[in-house]
């Protein structure tokens, strides 16, 4: 438990949030960090953010030959900590925004600050469909990197068309003996050049206008998925062992709800051009107020925002 007031406290430890730290950090504003842990519903869960659950980052600027994203993150939170930023491993219950200082409850510590600065970042989707849930951990998965190894030499089905779609089908080539890719529609919204990589891979199969409407099984393990053609409705069972979903991401703001205002897709609202919320002194950074670009790079440049921001705002309001 920590008694005095702090000057900043960081929410979050992805790129934003260790970028947060690091300038904060330096500018001698001591912050402290709630890093997060696992969650009940998440035993597996580590600081860090979701480069943890990357293979290959390519495009962090600063990394020509690629980095992979829990090395990336291991850095950042050197840098961090190299520069004082005081770091608890656990999650944030509860925030109080409605006075000042700002209380802040952790599993085990709460404090008092000054400034708050929320990176809580976003969290994979899954479908909601049948069988889905039950099949969790066995068969369906989210992560190509944590889960992949699992399916050496199996058939495995990779649902989406954007980036990480991409991704996690380009990944699960190299272990597993088939890829389908179900597409919900007949044109990928991936970059090109992710596209072209796994179009091009003879172990890939597109299976295009398609939604997965089904997760079947044995009981015990997945042995396949019940998709529906879009355009035709008819449907039909595709044999897999495995199914990565790779649909997109929903923003962490079960904190921020009724503290801060949100905007009408959920994420927080900041104010264009900053990081400021509506709460004056709370800020947030990163992919729980950023639904567009949700790139390593551009969270960390909100992050580094976030601090200056804090900064600001503590010399403008109590010198
Ligand atoms: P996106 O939102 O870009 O893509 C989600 C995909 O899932 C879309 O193709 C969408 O279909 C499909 N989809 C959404 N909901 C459903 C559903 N219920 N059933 C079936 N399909 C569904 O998310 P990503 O996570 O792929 O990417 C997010 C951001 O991160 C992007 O900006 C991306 O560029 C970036 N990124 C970059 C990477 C890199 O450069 N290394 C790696 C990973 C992500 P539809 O197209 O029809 O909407």
């Amino acid at each position: 438990m920590t008694k005095s007031v702090h000057k900043v406290c960081i929410v979050g430890s992805g790129p934003a949030g260790y970028t947060a730290a690091i300038y904060a950090a330096r500018a001698n504003l001591e912050p402290v960090m709630f890093a997060g842990g696992p969650t009940e519903h998440d035993q597996a869960r580590v600081p860090g953010g979701q480069l943890m659950i990357t293979t290959d980052v390519e495009n962090y600027p600063g990394f020509p030959e690629a980095v992979t994203g829990p090395e990336l993150m291991e850095r950042f939170q050197k840098q961090a900590q190299r520069f004082g930023t005081m770091m608890f491993m656990e999650n944030v219950v509860k925030v109080d925004f409605t006075k000042r200082p700002f209380h802040v409850q952790g599993e085990s510590q709460s404090l008092e600050a000054k400034t708050v600065i929320l990176a809580t970042g976003a969290t994979a989707k899954y479908l909601s469909v049948k069988g889905e849930d039950f099949y969790k951990n066995r068969g369906v998965s989210a992560c190509a990197t944590c889960d992949g190894a699992f399916y050496k030499n199996m058939d495995v089905l990779v649902v989406g068309g954007g980036d990480t779609a991409m991704e996690e089908a380009s990944y699960l080539t190299k272990m597993c003996k088939t890829v389908t890719l179900i597409h919900r529609r007949d044109t990928l919204r991936a970059s090109k050049i992710m596209q072209k990589r796994v179009l091009e891979n003879p172990k890939v199969t597109p299976i295009w206008n398609t939604v997965v409407e089904e997760v079947v099984g044995d009981g015990k393990q997945m042995t396949g998925a019940v998709v529906r053609n879009l355009k035709t409705n008819e449907t039909m069972q595709v044999q897999a062992h495995g199914l990565f979903v790779a649909i997109g991401h929903v923003p962490n703001t079960e904190l921020a709800k009724g503290a801060v205002e949100l905007q009408e897709n959920g994420y927080i609202k900041t104010v264009p051009g900053s990081t400021r919320t509506n709460i004056p002194g709370v800020f947030a950074c990163g992919d729980v107020q950023d639904h567009y670009y949700r790139q390593a790079v551009t969270a960390a440049g909100t992050g580094c925002m976030a601090a200056i921001d804090a900064e600001r705002w503590m010399t403008e309001h109590e010198a």
